[in-house]
């Protein structure tokens, strides 16, 4: 009974090729460049070295810890609820620059995404026409 053969699946990666795509030397799966030419086979794992987790797992608490701090001193937001006009007019400033600095930013994401995706179109339509 070999029934569920695809639920046993794991998340393993792509088997290297067993001969190199350039020079055609003979690899070994554990291999990740060819020793006769060079080519990258298969990408190197991410480094899971104790320096790289330290790094990582520092970003993942001081990130959102920064946030916060930033957000908890921006003035902007005690001026906006200000009973005082002219307080409240300051607020109402910083709140629209805000708004307008994050809608900045999310279409410099968006214009920068789009640059990195027509680049490499454009060097894949410059591969093909070698
Ligand atoms: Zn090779």
């Amino acid at each position: 009974m070999e029934g569920d053969s695809a639920l046993s699946a794991t998340q393993t990666p792509a088997p290297a090729p067993a001969t190199c795509p350039t020079c055609h030397q003979g690899l070994r799966p554990e291999w990740y460049f060819c020793p006769n030419c060079g080519t990258n086979i298969h990408p190197a794992p991410l480094s899971t070295t104790l320096t790289t987790q330290l790094i990582i797992y520092a970003h993942s608490v001081i990130l959102p810890m920064f946030l916060f701090f930033s957000i908890s001193k921006w003035k902007g937001y005690t001026y906006f609820k200000s009973e005082d006009p002219v307080a409240k007019q300051i607020g109402t400033v910083a709140v629209v620059l805000f708004v307008l600095s994050t809608l900045v930013t999310f279409w410099l994401a968006y214009v920068w995404t789009q640059d990195a995706i027509q680049s490499s179109i454009d060097s894949i339509n410059a591969d093909m026409s070698i």
